[in-house]
């Protein structure tokens, strides 16, 4: 079998290839050839976002989605861990996450932790899988409006001037960290 990791980097030249140079935004909201698009994980695609409420089992502890687990892997002791995980919603966990010093090999694992997150939701959670898996070819993006090119695609295009990152045009595309690792996930069902 393919290592994710790797068939994730094929997938984003892959996609940065096929990205037209005069409309980013088209390719990516607009266009109507197939495979379709899932550009939002709202709705009947909620179940994609790490928020979505799937209780997780992790070395023994109960996560109450893959925010939580995510967010609680940047502790480095047990005392933050707990903290983030007892946190009342997955809105102070990242929180608390934020507030904390990362561990020194973060940024380079950072995808690695999260793909470790997606395989335990969808092998812990099989309807999900089957729903995942039921996207067929659909390309994933978490389209946002929050900012986030890292791990989606910010829409709003720096409409205030603020965020020169979500000007698409002069910037690139966001980098969809989270649905180049669900395609990858996808993948391996
Ligand atoms: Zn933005």
């Amino acid at each position: 079998m393919a290592d994710p990791l790797d068939m994730m980097r094929d997938l984003a030249a892959a996609e940065r290839a096929a990205a037209p140079e005069t409309d980013p935004l088209s390719y990516f909201l607009s266009r109507d050839n197939t495979p379709p698009t899932i550009a939002r994980f709202r709705g009947e695609h909620e179940y994609l976002s790490n928020p979505f409420h799937a209780p997780i089992v992790y070395r023994g502890l109960v996560y109450k989605s893959t925010e939580y687990l995510f967010q609680a892997m940047k502790a480095t002791n047990v005392a933050d861990r707990e903290e983030i995980r007892n946190a009342p919603t997955w809105r102070e966990a990242k929180q608390i996450a934020h507030d904390i010093a990362l561990p020194e090999w973060w940024n380079d694992e950072r995808e690695t932790m999260m793909m470790t997150c997606l395989w335990i939701k969808f092998t812990q959670h099989l309807p999900l899988a089957v729903q995942l898996k039921a996207t067929g070819n659909a390309t994933l993006i978490e389209g946002n409006t929050w900012h986030d090119n890292i791990w989606g695609h910010c829409t709003c295009n720096n409409a205030s001037g603020r965020y020169p990152r979500c000007d698409h045009r002069v910037a690139g595309l966001g980098q969809n960290l989270l649905g180049q690792l669900l395609m990858a996930m996808r993948s391996t069902l």
